[in-house]
C-alpha cells in the first residue's frame, strides 16, 4: 500500500519547516503592520477634510495584503485599525474612554477588514478561475471589487464611528463620499505597486496575474526617470496653474496627464508603470495640501482614479505585444531547429520569386531529404534523430549567404531558397552541401549522414508551388537512384 505524504513519512522535517514558517509569518504580519501605521500618517498629511484623505494609502496595502495572505492578515491589519482609532480620537480631541476607543478600534477594524478581505478574496477567485491570457478581464475585475471593497469600507467604517459617538449623523453623510474616493484611489493605485513589491519574494503571484511580469524591465533607469520627471513636472506645472487662476475649469487639466502616464505604461515594465502611478497620485495630494487646492480635491482624486483604470487597462497592451512577438516567432520558425517554418519559407518564398521576376534575376530552388533517417530513429532513439535534425540545419546554414532562406518542409525533408542564383550555380551549391552532410555525425555515435537533392531553377512564368513539385520529384529520382545524389534538369549534374 502506498503511504500518503499527510501520514508522517517525514515527521522530523516537517516539524521544523512548520516553525520556520511561523516565525517568518510573523516577521511578514510585523513589516505589513508598520508599513499600514506608516501610511496611515501620510494619509493624515493629505487629509483635506477631517477624516477625508485626497488618497487614502493603507486602503491599497490591506487589500494587497488580504489577496497575497488572506486571512493570514486579519490580525495585524485589525490592530493596525485598533491603534489608528486612538490616533483619531488623539488627532480630532474627542477624549473618549480607551475601552469606548478599544471597542470601537475593534468594530472599525471589523469593517475595514470584512470590506478588503471580501473584495480581495473574490478577485483571487476571479483570478484562479481565468485563463492566462486573461488580463483585461483581470483588471476589469479589480477595478470593480476594488471600488466595491472600498465603498463597503467607506460606509461601514462612517457607520461605526457614528455610530460610536466619535463624528456625528451628519458629519457621517457628508464625508462617506470624499472617504471611499479616497480609499478607492488608495486601493486603485497602491494595490498593483504593492504586489509588485511583493512579487519579488513570492514569485508565485505572478501565475495567477494573467501574464504580468513584475521583475521584468530591459530597459535603462535613465529613460523611465526621464519620462517620470516629464510626468512630474506637468503635474506640478497644472497645480501651479490651478493654484493661480482658482477656477474649477483648470483642475480638469489635470485629465491631460494621463497621456504621459501612457507613454510610460506603455513604453516600460508594469511595474515602473505601478511605481509611476504611485509617484503621480503621491505628488498630487502633496500639491493638493501644499498649494491649498481642497477645494478641487474631488476633481483631483477622480482624476487619479480614472488615470489609474486606464493605465491597468493600458498595461494589458505590453503583455499582449510580448505574447503576440512569441506567437509570431513560433509561427515563423520550426521549433526543433529554428530554420523557417514551412508556411513561412513559402510565403517569403513567394516573396522573392516575385521579386526576382521583377528584377529578372535567376532565382533556384533545392529540396534534400535525410537518406534512411527512419534507421537513425529505430537505433539510436528519436533523441538523437532530433539531434541530427538540429545539427543538419547548423551545417547547412553555415555554408549559406545572407540572402539565402533555409526551411524545414517537415520530417526530415528541408527547402533551400537561392535568390539570384543560376541552376548552375545552384547545383554546385547542392554539391558543397551533400558533402557539408558527410560530415555530420550523430552524436556519440560513428554513424554519419548523407542526403539527396532535387535542384531547380524557377522558369520566367513559373509560380513557386509549381518549381518546389518539380524540385520534389527530382528529389524522388535522386532516392530511388540509389541516395546521395544531386538530381536536376541538368543532366551533368547527376551523379
Ligand atoms: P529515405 O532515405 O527514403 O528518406 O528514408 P527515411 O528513413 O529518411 O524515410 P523518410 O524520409 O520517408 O522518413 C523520415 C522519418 O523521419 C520518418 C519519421 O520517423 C522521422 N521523423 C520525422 N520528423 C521527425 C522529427 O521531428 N524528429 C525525429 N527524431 N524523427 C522525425
Ligand atoms: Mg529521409
Amino acid at each position: 500500500m502506498r503511504e500518503s505524504p499527510a501520514s508522517g513519512k517525514f515527521p522530523l522535517k516537517t516539524v521544523p519547516r512548520k516553525h520556520l514558517l511561523d516565525s517568518r509569518e510573523m516577521l511578514r504580519s510585523l513589516v505589513l503592520g508598520g508599513a499600514w501605521l506608516l501610511l496611515w500618517r501620510l494619509a493624515v498629511l493629505m487629509e483635506y477634510a477631517p477624516h477625508a484623505s485626497i488618497w487614502f494609502p493603507p486602503a491599497g496595502l490591506s487589500f494587497a495584503a488580504f489577496l497575497i495572505m488572506g486571512l493570514r492578515a486579519v490580525p495585524i491589519i485589525m490592530l493596525c485599525s485598533l491603534i489608528a482609532t486612538f490616533w483619531v480620537d488623539d488627532l480630532y480631541r474627542m477624549q473618549q474612554s480607551w475601552e469606548q476607543l478599544a471597542y470601537t478600534g475593534v468594530l472599525f477594524g471589523a469593517a475595514h477588514s470584512l470590506s478588503y478581505y471580501c473584495g480581495a478574496a473574490l478577485l483571487k477567485q476571479l483570478i484562479r478561475s481565468s485563463f492566462s491570457d486573461a488580463l483585461p478581464k483581470i483588471i476589469l475585475s479589480f477595478l470593480i471589487l476594488g471600488t466595491l471593497a472600498s465603498l463597503l469600507g467607506a460606509l461601514a467604517g462612517t457607520q461605526v464611528l457614528a455610530g460610536s459617538g466619535l463624528i456625528s449623523s451628519q458629519e457621517a453623510s457628508a464625508i462617506w463620499l470624499p472617504w471611499w474616493i479616497g480609499d478607492m484611489a488608495g486601493t486603485l493605485v497602491l494595490t498593483p505597486l504593492f504586489i509588485g513589491l511583493l512579487s519579488w519574494r513570492y514569485p508565485l503571484i505572478e501565475g495567477w496575474l494573467g501574464g504580468l511580469d513584475f521583475k521584468q524591465s530591459d530597459q535603462s533607469w535613465y529613460g523611465f526617470l526621464s519620462k517620470l520627471l516629464l510626468s512630474t513636472s506637468l503635474l506640478t506645472l497644472t497645480m501651479l496653474l490651478a493654484a493661480n487662476f482658482r477656477y474649477s475649469e483648470v483642475s480638469f487639466a489635470m485629465f491631460f496627464l494621463i497621456i504621459p502616464q501612457m507613454w510610460i505604461v506603455y513604453t516600460e515594465s508594469p511595474f515602473r508603470a505601478a511605481l509611476s502611478l504611485a509617484i503621480f497620485s503621491t505628488l498630487t495630494a502633496v500639491w493638493v495640501s501644499a498649494l491649498s487646492l481642497m477645494d478641487f480635491a474631488l476633481v483631483y482624486q477622480f482624476a487619479i482614479c480614472v488615470i489609474a483604470a486606464s493605465a491597468y487597462f493600458g498595461l494589458a497592451v505590453p503583455v499582449l505585444v510580448a505574447h503576440n512577438k512569441q506567437l509570431r516567432e513560433l509561427a515563423l520558425s520550426d521549433s526543433l531547429t529554428k530554420v523557417a517554418s514551412r508556411q513561412h519559407f513559402f510565403e517569403q518564398a513567394e516573396q522573392e520569386v516575385a521579386r526576382a521576376k521583377r528584377y529578372q534575376q535567376p532565382i533556384s530552388l533545392l529540396v534534400f531529404d535525410i537518406d534512411r533517417f527512419k534507421q537513425i530513429n529505430d537505433q539510436f532513439g528519436h533523441t538523437a534523430g532530433d539531434n541530427a535534425l538540429v545539427l543538419v540545419a547548423e551545417a547547412i546554414g553555415k555554408g549559406l549567404r545572407q540572402s539565402d532562406l533555409l526551411g524545414r518542409f517537415g520530417g526530415d525533408e528541408f527547402l533551400l531558397l537561392l535568390p539570384a542564383t543560376s541552376l548552375e550555380k545552384a547545383c554546385e551549391t547542392a554539391e558543397r552541401l551533400r558533402q557539408a552532410l558527410h560530415a555530420v555525425k550523430v552524436e556519440n555515435t560513428r554513424h554519419f549522414l548523407s542526403g539527396s537533392f532535387g535542384v531547380v531553377q524557377l522558369e520566367a512564368d513559373e509560380d513557386f508551388q509549381h518549381a518546389f513539385e518539380r524540385a520534389d520529384a527530382y528529389l524522388l529520382k535522386a532516392k530511388k537512384a540509389g541516395r546521395d545524389q544531386i538530381y536536376s534538369n541538368r543532366p551533368q549534374a547527376q551523379n
